[in-house]
């Protein structure tokens, strides 16, 4: 289990089956770990717990061999904890408190949230947004569960594109055990990082964050120029990335424990991901995706 290369995708959980129907779509693109929302991305309107088929799904993962502790869960879009609006804050804080319990009901120790937009305010006040909201909720939270802050590509007034932001965020967390980041590739790639040296990318955040801050990443080609604060992702291999750099990631020893996840488009309305994944372990691009 140990020496298995840690890749999935995102994978949806709906009626009726949910996580093990969602269990089972990942099996069948052959992934060794997922992420998945605990309801509709867009709301934190939520179907409980005692409904989701959690016991179903561990049961499958586990025969398959696939540790819960690998899979990561994604907070939904909703949660703004930079907004200065007092209304969205305070939501946002329950959102997410809620969203990082049905986290660790599934056994799962991560989720991605998107750390905000400070729609007009400004960053600083942005930033100390995030910071008084993550420490309400996590001081008030007895959890194992890991908030990791993604890196956004900085459309809009998204916060967290460059690593002195998350740095920021991170050096006021009171408890520091509930925080971590994921590294999005096609974010990096829009906000102005060069992805295409990984170790040196992983140097520069390991001197500003902590490389141990480091938790899960996400796998995405761009459809857009290194710099251009865009955000579309594009399928692995063939947007401006490319196949070559995103295998880089997927074999770097330093992410060898590190969960890495696709997000890219579908293609003719359907998932690629079992033939994305295929041609990222088998060391060579497949140019008859699409
Ligand atoms: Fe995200
Ligand atoms: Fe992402
Ligand atoms: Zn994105």
């Amino acid at each position: 289990m140990e020496d298995k290369i840690l890749i999935g995708s995102h994978v949806s959980l709906k009626s009726p089956k949910y996580f093990l129907g969602t269990v089972e779509e990942a099996i069948s693109y052959q992934e060794t770990t997922f992420m998945f929302y605990t309801g509709a991305p867009q709301n934190g309107i939520r179907v409980p717990l005692d409904k989701m088929k959690i016991e179903e799904g561990l049961k499958l993962l586990n025969e398959n061999n696939i540790d819960i502790k690998n899979v990561v869960v994604h907070a939904p879009y909703i949660i703004n904890l930079a907004s200065p609006k007092e209304e969205t804050f305070n939501s946002s804080k329950e959102i997410l408190a809620n969203e990082i319990k049905r986290t660790e009901a599934f056994g799962c120790q991560f989720i991605v949230l998107h750390p905000g937009l400070h729609v007009g305010s400004g960053e600083e006040f942005g930033i100390n947004r995030i910071i008084e909201g993550l420490n309400s909720v996590l001081d008030n939270l007895d959890t194992k569960v890991i908030v990791c802050l993604e890196t956004m590509a900085g459309k809009g007034s998204e916060l967290g594109k460059s690593f002195e932001e998350i740095s920021k965020i991170i050096d006021r967390i009171t408890k520091k055990s509930n925080i971590g980041v994921c590294m999005d590739t096609c974010h990096l790639n829009d906000s102005g990082y060069d992805v295409s040296d990984v170790d040196n990318l992983l140097n520069e955040f390991d001197k500003k964050v902590g490389l141990h801050y480091l938790k899960a990443v996400h796998l995405n080609d761009s459809k857009n120029l290194r710099g251009q604060r865009k955000d579309r992702h594009e399928n692995i291999g063939y947007g401006t990335i490319g196949y070559d750099t995103l295998h880089k990631w997927v074999v770097n020893e330093k992410l060898k424990s590190i969960p890495k996840i696709l997000e890219t488009p579908w293609i003719d309305d359907k998932p690629p991901y079992k033939e994305e994944i295929k041609m990222l372990l088998n060391n060579k691009f497949d140019n008859s995706l699409k």
